[in-house]
């Protein structure tokens, strides 16, 4: 049997690999502190369980429409008007499984071969195999913590060619936790003026906002920017719901949601059904006390923990604005992610991801979605490790 050549061009997802490494290595016994997975460790709102129940008791337990029903889709259209004061109609949403799902629609409908995705690095590292697996071309734009790893007008305007065919944004920033402004979202918006350039928002973690932020959905910025953003959201994070699988795209342009439904329908068709009745409790403000309660969570393990890394010698990491993430900075200590990582989970038994995995070297990415005694054992464990060793 030959697997299809396809296949070979498609990398295994790092995040994954290296939780399932360290949830392996524990099974055997030994002590190991996982920082590596993008999942929270709370578990989902007693609400939104409790509407999964009465779903599953009125019977929604059979195929729904392809594109997820009018309630659900309902209750995104008014989150996202309450929220940014977006407008979208029934027909300008499309829910999947999960925003992994609705990305790989997306760009299985939207590219085609040498069409070209700009996206700033470190990424998350599902959209450059994604987007290659749809025969695009990834076209990076490199930052660094001096930018807090976002990107300028001048950086955007020299990687346009006359093949882009997209600029993917992802704010708050997932592994940095950068959140771009309205001005400098304004900034890129003027670069893209002229263009046909679409953009993708991926805008998974807009509820996870410290130091009493605001979210700039990007497309709320002008009237331009909304015509050219595909908005791309779930509830996975910030609602604590990985495992349930809902994720949603919106956009105004129709053609592009019925092409998604066309390839969705001869798929997975819709979303499991009592996921689609459980995640209207998540969007429409029921769980809103838990989502703060997490948010709140989520700040205090930030703060702790970029105060932790701070003061060891050697690491450093800027204060994420979103998210829940740190991408510290090893470069005085040699930069090799991969060596640095390895020999951490090795020595310390303490599990992070090479910076290398997002496209960025000389950086790890440390997950604070655990709870606190675990985030300070693992920066001690970290602490005697860069002490011992460099
Ligand atoms: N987008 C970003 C930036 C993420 O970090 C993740 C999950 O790690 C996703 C999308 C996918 O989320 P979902 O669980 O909805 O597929």
């Amino acid at each position: 049997m030959k697997i299809a050549s396809r296949m070979e061009n498609l990398s295994p997802s790092v995040t994954m690999a290296i939780t399932a490494l360290a949830r392996e290595l524990k099974a055997q016994g030994k002590d190991i502190l996982s920082f590596s997975a993008g999942e929270p460790d709370f578990d989902t709102p007693e609400v939104i369980k409790q509407a999964a129940i009465q779903a599953i008791k009125d019977g929604h337990t059979k195929y729904t429409a392809v594109e997820g029903t009018i309630q659900t889709k309902k209750a995104i259209i008014k989150k996202l008007k309450t929220d940014h004061g977006l407008n979208y109609e029934l027909d300008e949403i499309i829910v999947s499984n999960g925003a992994k799902h609705s990305l790989f629609n997306l760009f299985q409908c939207l590219i085609e071969e040498g069409d070209e995705v700009i996206i700033p690095a470190p990424y998350w590292v599902t959209y450059p195999e994604q987007v290659k697996f749809s025969d695009g071309v990834p076209v990076f734009i490199e930052t660094d913590d001096s930018t807090e790893f976002k990107i300028t007008a001048e950086q955007l305007k020299a990687a346009i060619t006359p093949k882009t065919k997209v600029l993917l944004l992802n704010t708050p920033s997932n592994p940095t936790g950068s959140v771009y402004t309205k001005e400098e979202l304004l900034s890129l918006a003027e670069v893209l003026k002229d263009t046909d350039i679409l953009v993708f928002s991926d805008e998974m973690y807009e509820k996870i906002m410290y130091d009493g932020e605001n979210f700039t959905a990007v497309a709320s910025v002008s009237e331009d920017m909304f015509q050219r953003t595909v908005t791309i959201n779930g509830i996975s994070k910030a609602v604590a719901m990985t495992g349930w699988r809902y994720g949603y795209v919106a956009s105004p342009n129709k053609a592009l949601i019925k092409a998604m439904t066309k390839l969705q329908g001869q798929v997975t068709s819709n979303v499991n059904s009592i996921t689609l009745e459980a995640a209207v409790a998540a969007l429409d403000g029921s769980a809103d006390a838990d989502i703060e309660t997490m948010r709140v969570e989520f700040e205090k393990r930030r703060n702790v923990a970029v105060e932790s890394f701070n003061a060891i010698n050697g690491i450093s990491c800027v204060v994420p604005k979103g998210a829940f993430y740190l991408f510290v900075n090893i470069k005085e200590i040699g930069g090799d992610s991969m060596k640095f990582s390895a020999d951490l989970l090795e020595k310390e038994g303490v599990a992070v991801v090479p910076g290398l995995a997002f496209g960025t070297e000389g950086y790890f990415r440390f997950s604070f979605a655990t709870d606190l005694p675990t985030i300070e054992e693992g920066i001690r464990r970290i602490r005697k490790f860069v002490e011992e060793n460099f």
